[in-house]
C-alpha cells in the first residue's frame, strides 16, 4: 500500500471539549509545523551551583516538606521564589481564558522531584514514583483544607525550555487558585452535561471505547486463559487500576493521557495500592515515549475534580487523569490563530509506535 493510500486526511472533534478540534492529516508534503528543538538532558547528579541540590537549601525559601526527612531529602517542595501569585498582592490581576481576571490570591509552590539533578522520570525507581504522587496528594488535600477560596490546585511539570522549565534541576509544580483553568472548566462543563445526557462519565465510555479490542487466547483443552492481548488501537500501557491511552484527538501528536479505570472524580481518593499501580505504569509509560521521541520537551498536567460549592455535583460526571503532551513541533500561527491544531501523524500510528517499543523485564 502507498503512502497516499493510507494517508488520513480528517478533522476529528475532542469528545470530551467539543469545541477543541484536530485536523489529523498524514499525507506527503503536509508539514506545516517546525520541529521543536530536543534537549541535551544535563544528566549530572549533582551540580555545585544549583539551587536545588543537596547543600544548597538556603538557597532557597524555608521548605514547607521534605521527605522522608530534611537531613536525608529524596523530595523538597519549596515556596516558589518568583510565584506568578501569592497571599499578599491582591491587587495584581491574573487572566485564566479570555474572561477570568481574578485577584493574584493563591499559592505557587516548587516540587524538587527528586535529590538527583539530571534524572529523568523514566529514570527515577518506581517506589519513588509513588513517593512522588503520593506528595502531590497530600499538598492538594493540605492546600485545599488551608484556604476554602482555592478552588482548584493544578500541579504540573514542565520539561525543556520550550515547555518552560527555568531550571534544569528536575522539578514539578503546584499552582493553588480561586478559579479553575479554563481548560479545566471546559472538561468539567462538558462531562456534566454529558452525564445528564447518557447517565454515564465520558471518561468511562472512552476507557470502555478503548478496551473493546482486547482479546483474550483460551488454551484449547482445558479452556483456561492462556494470554490476554491488549488490542486497543488507542491503548498504550494497561495496568490492574489504570490505562495509558493516545486520544482520537489531540492537540499534540504523542500526546497520552493516564486515567483510573474505576471511575475516580478527585486525585485525592486515590489509594495507595492505586498509587503504587500507578507509579509502574508511569515509568513504563515515560519509558515508551523516551524511546520514540527521546529527548523531547514535555509538560504534564494533572486534572482533578475542582472543589467548591459549585463543584459538588460532578463526582459522578468527571474523572481525574494526568496528561502528558511532548512538545515535538511548534504550533504555526495558523493553528494558534485558528485553533485548529495539526497533526501529521495519525494517533493510530504514535500508538502503535509506542506499544512497540520493547521494555526490559519488569522484574529486573
Ligand atoms: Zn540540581
Ligand atoms: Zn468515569
Ligand atoms: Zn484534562
Amino acid at each position: 500500500m502507498s503512502d497516499e493510500q493510507k494517508s488520513v486526511r480528517e478533522i476529528r472533534i475532542n469528545p470530551i471539549v467539543p469545541t477543541e478540534s484536530v485536523l489529523v492529516s498524514t499525507a506527503r508534503g503536509m508539514r506545516p509545523r517546525k520541529a521543536e528543538e530536543k534537549v541535551d538532558r544535563d544528566t549530572r547528579a549533582h551540580v555545585e551551583t544549583c539551587p536545588f541540590c543537596k547543600g544548597n537549601e538556603e538557597k532557597t525559601p524555608p521548605e514547607i516538606l521534605a521527605f522522608p526527612d530534611p537531613e536525608n531529602w529524596e523530595i523538597r517542595i519549596v515556596p516558589n521564589l518568583f510565584p506568578v501569585l501569592g497571599d499578599d498582592n491582591p491587587q495584581t490581576g491574573i487572566t485564566f481564558g479570555l474572561q477570568q481576571v481574578i485577584d493574584g490570591y493563591g499559592r505557587h509552590e516548587v516540587i524538587i522531584d527528586n535529590a538527583s539533578h539530571g534524572i529523568a522520570i523514566h529514570e527515577m525507581e518506581k517506589e519513588h514514583l509513588q513517593n512522588l504522587f503520593s506528595i502531590y496528594r497530600q499538598r492538594m488535600q493540605e492546600l485545599y483544607e488551608s484556604d476554602p477560596r482555592l478552588k482548584y490546585v493544578l500541579v504540573f511539570k514542565n520539561f525543556g525550555p520550550a515547555a518552560g522549565a527555568s531550571i534544569p534541576h528536575t522539578h514539578s509544580q503546584i499552582i493553588a487558585t480561586p478559579v479553575v483553568p479554563q481548560n479545566v472548566e471546559d472538561e468539567v462543563i462538558n462531562s456534566r452535561q454529558y452525564h445528564a445526557k447518557y447517565n454515564q462519565c465520558v471518561f468511562c465510555s472512552l476507557i470502555d471505547e478503548a478496551l473493546t479490542y482486547e482479546a483474550t487466547i483460551y488454551d484449547r483443552e482445558s479452556g483456561e486463559i492462556r494470554r490476554k492481548i491488549d488490542v486497543g488501537q488507542y491503548v498504550v500501557e494497561r495496568s490492574r487500576h489504570f490505562v495509558a491511552i493516545k486520544p482520537f484527538a489531540s492537540r499534540y501528536e504523542w500526546e497520552l493521557h493516564i486515567l483510573p479505570l474505576d471511575h475516580q472524580a478527585d486525585f485525592l481518593q486515590v489509594t495507595a495500592d492505586q498509587l503504587e499501580d500507578f507509579a509502574q505504569l508511569l515509568k513504563r509509560t515515560m519509558q515508551r515515549l523516551d524511546k520514540v521521541i527521546g529527548g523531547a520537551q514535555y509538560n504534564f498536567f494533572l486534572h482533578s475534580k475542582p472543589h467548591g460549592k459549585d463543584y459538588e455535583n460532578c463526582n459522578e460526571s468527571y474523572h481525574w487523569h494526568l496528561e502528558i503532551c511532548p512538545r515535538t513541533s511548534i504550533p504555526t500561527g495558523f493553528e494558534l490563530g485558528s485553533g485548529l491544531f495539526v497533526s501529521t501523524i495519525s494517533p493510530e500510528d504514535a500508538a502503535s509506535a509506542l506499544r512497540a517499543v520493547e521494555l526490559p523485564d519488569e522484574s529486573a
